[in-house]
C-alpha cells in the first residue's frame, strides 16, 4: 500500500509540475506572439432576423501560431486574464475593430461591431477602456458604433471600480450587450439599471429548440422579457434554417451562427459584405 501511495503521489506531483511548465511555456509563447503580431481578429456576421441583412458583427480573437495553426481563445484567454496580458489582447480587439469600422463607413448600411471585454479589463487598477472614446474620435467614429460584450459576473460586482467604469462607458455612448445570457446569475434589476442594450441568448439554449419544447419556451420567454425591459435580443449559435425560423417567429431581433456565416478573417469579411451590398 505504501508503494502505491508513493507512486500515486509521485504521479500527482509530476502532473502538477507538467501543468505549471506548460503554463510557463504558453505564457512565453504568448509574449512572443504579441511581438510577432500573431493575434488577429476574425469577424462573424450578425443578421437582422426579419431581413437576413448583415447589420452587425462580432470580433473574435484568433492566434495564428506558426506551428500549431489557429489556436482557439478558449486555450489562451484564461491565462491572459491571470497575467494581465488580456489588456494587450483587448487593445488588439479594439484597434482591429476600429480598422474595420473605418473600412465600412462608406457602406450603405453602417455596421455596428461588437467586441468581447473581459471583466479583468474593467477591474484592473489601470485600464485602457476609458481611452477608447478619444481614439474613436480621432477617426471621426463614435462609441455607438461599438457594442461591448460583457458577462453577467461584471454586473453583479456591486459598487466597485468595474461598475463605475461601465457606467462611464455607457455615458460615453458605448452600447452594451450581456453575453451568455441565462447561463449565470442574471439579475433582471441590473439589466434595467445598467442600461444594457442587448442580451445575447447563449448557444446552449438555441441548440435544443428544434427538438426540445422546454428550450424553445425558455428562448421565447427570454425574448418577451427582454422586449418588455426595452432590450434587443441577439441569439447566438444558430446553425440551422429551422432554428432561424423558430427564433424569428419568437420575435428575436438578431441572429448569429454558422447558419449565416462562420467567423471570417478581415479581408474575407469585407469581401462578403461587399458582395452582399451589391445584390
Ligand atoms: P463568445 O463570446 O460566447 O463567442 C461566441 C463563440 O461561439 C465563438 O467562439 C464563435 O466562433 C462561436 N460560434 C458562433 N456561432 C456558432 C455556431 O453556429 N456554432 C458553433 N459551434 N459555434 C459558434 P470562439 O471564437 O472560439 O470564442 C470563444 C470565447 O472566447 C468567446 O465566447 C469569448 O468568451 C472568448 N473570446 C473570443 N474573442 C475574445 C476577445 O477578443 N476578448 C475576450 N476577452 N474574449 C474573447
Ligand atoms: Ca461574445
Ligand atoms: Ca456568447
Ligand atoms: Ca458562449
Amino acid at each position: 500500500a505504501k508503494q502505491l501511495g508513493r507512486n500515486g503521489f509521485a504521479l500527482f506531483s509530476s502532473d502538477l509540475r507538467e501543468q505549471a511548465e506548460q503554463r510557463i511555456l504558453l505564457l512565453k509563447d504568448m509574449r512572443q506572439a504579441l511581438c510577432a503580431n500573431q493575434f488577429v481578429m476574425y469577424f462573424q456576421p450578425i443578421v437582422t432576423m426579419q431581413t437576413m441583412e448583415i447589420t452587425k458583427a462580432e470580433a473574435l480573437i484568433r492566434w495564428q501560431h506558426p506551428t500549431k495553426g489557429i489556436v482557439s481563445p478558449a486555450e489562451f484567454i484564461p491565462l491572459a486574464e491571470e497575467t494581465q496580458l488580456i489588456h494587450q489582447l483587448g487593445e488588439i480587439a479594439f484597434t482591429q475593430a476600429v480598422d474595420v469600422l473605418k473600412q465600412t463607413q462608406h457602406f450603405k448600411n453602417k455596421l455596428q461591431l461588437s467586441i468581447n471585454v473581459s471583466p479583468v479589463q474593467f477591474s484592473a487598477k489601470h485600464t485602457t477602456l476609458l481611452a477608447w472614446q478619444g481614439q474613436l474620435a480621432k477617426h471621426q467614429l463614435t462609441p455607438d458604433m461599438l457594442v461591448l460584450e460583457i458577462t453577467e459576473g461584471l454586473m453583479m460586482q456591486g459598487e466597485g471600480r468595474s461598475q463605475k467604469r461601465l457606467t462611464k462607458l455607457i455615458q460615453q455612448g458605448f452600447a452594451i450587450a450581456l453575453d451568455d445570457f441565462g447561463t449565470g446569475y442574471s439579475s433582471l434589476a441590473y439589466l434595467k439599471q445598467m442600461d444594457t442594450e442587448f442580451i445575447k441568448i447563449d448557444k446552449r439554449f438555441v441548440d435544443g429548440i428544434e427538438h426540445n419544447e422546454e428550450d424553445l419556451v425558455l428562448c421565447e420567454t427570454m425574448i418577451l422579457m427582454a422586449h418588455q425591459l426595452g432590450l434587443k435580443v441577439i441569439a447566438e449559435g444558430i446553425e440551422t434554417a429551422t432554428q432561424h425560423e423558430l427564433l424569428k417567429q419568437a420575435g428575436c431581433d438578431f441572429g448569429q451562427g454558422y447558419f449565416y456565416s462562420k467567423p471570417l478573417p478581415v479581408e474575407m469579411f469585407i469581401d462578403h459584405l461587399n458582395t452582399r451590398n451589391k445584390q
